[in-house]
Parts: structure tokens; C-alpha cells; sequence
């Protein structure tokens, strides 16, 4: 097993169901890596590369994530459009990108994928690179907001902010502030 592999397990992250199962050795159960289930012990899990392979080292399908049952099409349409956000959401990506990497018509992307996942790929590639900027806001204190927001995917750091602000109810520097206050508080208390 990677690191990769065991982040995905932990996550539960659907971008890499189908890449591969794992097994848990003291249950004897499979799973898909986005499945919800408890999150094994590290020297417990089995990393197979296919649901048969599980099968035959004795291992049964998790009844929640049913390993065994194919993914449908429009399950894997979702997790390739996670898949590439995921990958490059600092890049300028339109749904038009999108709909042509994955061989389908930008509008029936953008319905299917707000059928199923009550969002838009938009609005998905937006919360991905806010989510990138708060970690950086929170960790990296030496970079400028700017050269936050065009390091995410923003074209302008007004837009970032904005968006910021409508997504969190704080602006990116008072977001900032309380990590940083709260960082030198715990400083000071030890
Ligand atoms: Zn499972």
C-alpha cells in the first residue's frame, strides 16, 4: 500500500473507488475506498487491484459499499470530474474542459452532476480552491492574500475575496487573523 492508497481510505475519498479494494483482514470484509465505514487499523488493510482479487484471497463484499457491483456511468461522469477538479483546480478550468476530457456535452455534464451531487461542477471547483486557500491562509503567513488567491485558481484577488467572504461570512485576512492570534495565544500559554 502507498500513502496515497491509505489517505483515500481514511478520507473515504470516491475519486479512487474502482482504482482499487481493500481488505480488512481481522473481518474479512472488502471495501471500495470512498466507503463509510470504520476506518481500519493500518496493519489490518489488504490492498487488492481488483474486486475478484479480493474475492479470492478469501475476502467478502462490504453490504455497504457493495465492491463487487460495477460502478454506474454516471457515478464514474461524477468522480472523473472530482478527479480532474481534485488534480487541477488552480488552473483556469471551464466546463467546457471538463465536458470535453470526459466525452460528454458541457450541458448534460453540468445537469447530471447537479442531479447527483446537489451541486454544480462550478460551484465543486470553487469550494475546492477555497478550501486550498484557507489551508494556505492558515499555514504559510509569509505569502500576500494576492499570491493566494492567483496560487488557487482566482484571477484577481478582489474576485477571491469576494468569494471568500460569501463562502466563509469573514474576509481572507480576518480569516487569517484569528489563526494567527489564536496560533500566538497558544504560544504564549505554554
Ligand atoms: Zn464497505
Amino acid at each position: 500500500m502507498d500513502e496515497a492508497q491509505w489517505k483515500a481510505i481514511v478520507n473515504c475519498d470516491e475519486t479512487f473507488d474502482g482504482r482499487f479494494f481493500y481488505g480488512v483482514t481481522t473481518t474479512g470484509i472488502f471495501c471500495r475506498p470512498s466507503c463509510r465505514s470504520r476506518t481500519p487499523l493500518l496493519e489490518h488493510v489488504r490492498i487488492f487491484k481488483s474486486a475478484v482479487e479480493a474475492r479470492s484471497a478469501g475476502f467478502r463484499p462490504c453490504k455497504r459499499c457493495r465492491p463487487d457491483t460495477p460502478l454506474r456511468p454516471e457515478e464514474e461522469m461524477v468522480q472523473g470530474v472530482k478527479a480532474i477538479v481534485n488534480r487541477r483546480f488552480v488552473e483556469p478550468l471551464t466546463l467546457e474542459a471538463l465536458a470535453q476530457e470526459l466525452s460528454m456535452s458541457p450541458y448534460h455534464l453540468h445537469r447530471m452532476f447537479k442531479r447527483l451531487t446537489g451541486v454544480t461542477p462550478a460551484d465543486y471547483l470553487v469550494a475546492k480552491r477555497i478550501e486550498a486557500a484557507k489551508e494556505a491562509l492558515r499555514t504559510e503567513p509569509l505569502r500576500t492574500i494576492t499570491e493566494i488567491a492567483l496560487a488557487v485558481g482566482f484571477r484577481s484577488a478582489s474576485h477571491f475575496s469576494t468569494v471568500f467572504r460569501k463562502m466563509t461570512g469573514c474576509s481572507p485576512k480576518d480569516y487569517r487573523a484569528q489563526y494567527i492570534t489564536a496560533g500566538t495565544a497558544q504560544e504564549a500559554a505554554r
